[in-house]
């Protein structure tokens, strides 16, 4: 029998739409029960919709979590958790949303495929991600930049408002 490698990955969860802090539970349950074991949970915070409008606030948090799927089958399983939740992606853009998962950093692999890039392009300029990212992850270095997630929040010019509501 052969060891599987163990990874590890940053996961940003959001909400805005029902009741938001069930869906992130929701979604912490299953990830735990299919995509690995949570390491570290951040707070959550509330922010405004970002790059679209929208009278519904988001929920935000993150997630260090281990695994041992390779990326591929990591995205596979987190996007049948959004459709099992009830995610509809009706058109393009975005939209209010009953869960959103995204993958941050696995590991320090640059990832650039059609359906899949890690580090996750945006999460440089989102203040929602990268807030709760620093709780958990500070000192976490980009493997392209360099920048840590502080150095990175330090950067970010994102104005939006953004409050933590549950530690
Ligand atoms: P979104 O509408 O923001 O949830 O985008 C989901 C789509 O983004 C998925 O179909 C993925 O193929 C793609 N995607 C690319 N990179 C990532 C990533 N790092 N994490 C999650 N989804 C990603």
């Amino acid at each position: 029998m052969t060891d599987k490698l163990v990874h590890q990955i940053w996961i940003s969860l959001g909400s805005n739409l029902g009741d938001r802090a069930a869906q992130l539970a929701l979604a912490r349950t299953h990830m735990a029960d299919t995509c690995g074991k949570i390491l570290r949970v951040s707070g959550i915070y509330e922010s405004s919709a970002w790059g679209f409008e929208s009278d519904h606030m988001f929920f935000n948090q993150c997630l260090h979590m281990e695994t041992t799927l390779p990326p591929g089958s990591l995205l596979q399983l987190i996007l049948g958790i959004e459709r099992k939740m009830g995610r509809n992606r009706n058109g393009r853009g975005y939209t209010d949303r009953v869960i959103d998962l995204d993958i941050l950093f696995y590991d320090d692999l640059v990832i650039q495929s059609e359906h899949l890039q890690v580090p996750h392009p945006r999460m440089e300029t989102r203040k929602f991600v990268l807030l709760p990212l620093q709780e958990i992850a500070a000192g976490k270095e980009h493997p392209v930049t360099g920048l840590t997630v502080d150095e990175m929040l330090e950067r970010c010019t994102d104005t939006s408002r953004i409050e933590k509501i549950i530690s």
